[in-house]
């Protein structure tokens, strides 16, 4: 192909804007805080950041619930490259839950090796709404989630704080199950992503959900909450904070058409 002619993209941001205030899931309830470092004599600046890893739109692995899992570093882009699906369930209102006739009724067309977008406009129309943008999302029942891997989904996304138990102030590791039931089947789990209303509806087209960056942090001092314990915990088990997950169009392009970026 001639320079120029390339395959017309539309690139839509899945991200959130996370910034100084942004609270973290109510699990660690962390807000991000910024600290800015300057020199003169002209402007020149730089920051450090303090979050909870889980905030904002982010890819989970599995080590985030599998102990000895995967980390970011381990899994290679293209298991979040490929063809995708959205799954149009925006008429969801709070507390809803996401359920296994949901699937059925608008999941039929996912194939085997599908990155999955499961669309309820919740991040759309809460984020920033703290604490209620956690405490009174959508969820999703793991009966749904099993469906989901059953099919051969290699990635799913939700644009909701998926986890019911996330919620609650007492859950336990054991309660985690929509994660455990996706990450322990070797998918990719994507949370509190947005804009999946720019997306097209009841056709495939193909996905580069590519987080910024590619390494995890090395950030020795994070830790794990765990009920009534914490652990020191060597990698981060999400990608960063400053994760922009960007999809290509197909809906415009050939299927299969795009290679995957390897940044
Ligand atoms: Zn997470």
């Amino acid at each position: 192909m001639k320079r120029g002619e390339g395959i017309p993209l539309k690139i839509v941001d899945l991200s959130v804007t996370i910034g100084p205030g942004t609270l973290s899931p109510p699990s660690v309830n962390k807000q991000l805080t910024l600290t800015p470092y300057y020199r003169g004599p002209g402007y020149w600046r730089a920051s450090s950041v303090d979050m909870v890893l889980h905030t904002g739109s982010h890819v989970d692995f599995s080590a985030h619930v599998v102990d000895g899992g995967e980390t970011a570093a381990d899994v290679d882009l293209d298991r979040i490259c490929g063809d995708a699906m959205v799954l149009d369930l925006h008429e969801l209102g709070a507390d809803q839950p996401i359920t296994v006739d949901l699937m059925e009724a608008k999941g039929k067309d996912v194939r085997r090796g599908d990155i999955v977008l499961v669309r309820t406009d919740w991040t759309e129309r809460m984020w920033g709404n703290f604490p209620d943008y956690y405490l009174h999302s959508p969820y999703c029942e793991p009966e749904a989630a099993r469906w989901l891997v059953d099919r051969g989904a290699r990635a799913i996304g939700f644009d909701c704080f998926s986890e019911y138990c996330a919620r609650l102030p007492s859950f336990t590791s054991e309660d985690f199950v929509v994660h455990k039931v996706i990450l322990e089947a070797g998918a990719i789990l994507m949370q509190q992503v947005t804009n999946l209303s720019r997306l097209p509806v009841g056709q495939s087209f193909s996905a580069q959900l590519i987080p910024s960056m590619r390494r995890p942090l090395h950030m020795p001092d994070m830790r794990c909450w765990t009920p009534g314990r914490s652990t020191n915990c060597a990698e981060p088990t999400s990608r960063l904070w400053s994760t922009r997950i960007i999809l290509t169009d197909g809906s415009l392009a050939k299927r299969n058409s795009l290679n995957c970026a390897t940044s």
